[in-house]
């Protein structure tokens, strides 16, 4: 078993990182490299259909987000955005998987729904952007998720244990290891690329709008991935965090531990208190309310037409 990123680091010193992961896997659960590729090969499928729906838009459940992909993609495609075509398809491929999400579609959560657009936004953008071979877009999942695993060996990925920065912040880590990976970096560059992207996330807090995955969730997965293409730039041009991996790690655990309830995913705190989130709150339960008693007087309704026709 991989124990920590020093291990990693000592194992896969000048060895290609997605074939250490493929062997340490087939090792300990029996399961073979190829078999673990054409799984990849499938999630990484469903990461591009879930772009090219998600690219129009659409309302979301809660009707708080829903045409950010698409306007960034028409601004975009009428020369109106003025980052690099990278940064923007990153953003746009971000937004897409998670207007997806929030419009209840499948995705791939990497590592979960909530953070899912910040992986495939920056992996898809580069292999496109950069004209990379799909197969290394597919060991370069292998890589995230190997990343993401050593990671959740100490940690729970999760916003209600330890916020945003357990699955943005990892997210992102995953996203710019798989990116360092896939520009031909090495295995330290790419734990560096990790390391630089997770700990300029720590302390951020778990605060959604109404409960829901929609705000700040859908725009924060642009953002947090041209961050982890940020650290992925930084440390393939040598670029080094002073602080290891492991202890970054350590660090996270600590301070997702020492949040308050109320930025762990409860939505009682941060932007879900602010006054337009209360009232949002407010009108989603009003909704949820209107629509619970249009179903009860449906349901009165058929009862006393049974009971008149003798069904
Ligand atoms: S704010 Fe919370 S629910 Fe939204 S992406 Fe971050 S951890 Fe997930």
């Amino acid at each position: 078993m991989i124990e920590s990123f020093k291990h990693l680091e000592e194992l896969a010193k000048d060895r290609d990182l997605a074939e250490v992961f493929l062997e340490t896997d087939a090792e300990e659960h029996g399961v073979p490299a190829e078999d673990i590729l054409e799984a990849l090969r499938k999630r990484r499928e469903v990461m591009r259909d879930c772009i090219v729906r998600g690219k129009n838009g659409g309302e979301s459940m809660g009707k708080l987000v829903g045409s950010e992909a698409r306007l960034l993609n028409e601004a975009f495609r009428s020369g109106k955005t003025f980052l690099d075509p990278l940064t923007v398809k990153a953003e746009i491929y971000a937004l897409s998987v998670m207007g997806e999400n929030s419009r209840m579609g499948v995705i791939v959560a990497a590592p979960t729904a909530g953070a899912g657009g910040i992986v495939p936004g920056m992996l898809m953008a580069l292999e496109e952007e950069r004209h990379i071979e799909p197969e290394k877009t597919v060991r370069a999942l292998v890589v995230a998720g190997g990343i993401g695993s050593i990671i959740a060996l100490s940690a729970n990925i999760s916003g209600a244990a330890g916020g945003c920065q357990n699955e943005v912040g990892v997210a992102s880590a995953m996203g710019a290891a798989g990116v360092a990976y896939m520009m031909g970096g090495t295995t330290r560059n790419a734990i560096q690329a990790a390391a630089l992207a997770l700990k300029n996330t720590l302390g951020l807090v778990c605060d959604p709008v109404g409960g829901l995955v929609e705000v700040p969730c859908v725009k924060r997965n642009a953002l947090f991935a041209v961050h982890g293409l940020t650290a992925a730039q930084l440390a393939m041009a040598g670029v080094e965090s002073v602080i290891p991996m492991d202890e970054i790690v350590e660090a996270m655990v600590r301070i997702g531990r020492a949040l308050p309830r109320g930025l762990r995913e409860t939505a009682e705190g941060g932007l879900a208190t602010t006054e337009t989130g209360r009232a949002i709150a407010q009108r989603l339960k009003d909704d949820a309310n209107r629509r619970r008693a249009e179903r009860a007087a449906e349901r009165e309704r058929m009862a006393e037409e049974r009971k008149a026709t003798g069904g």
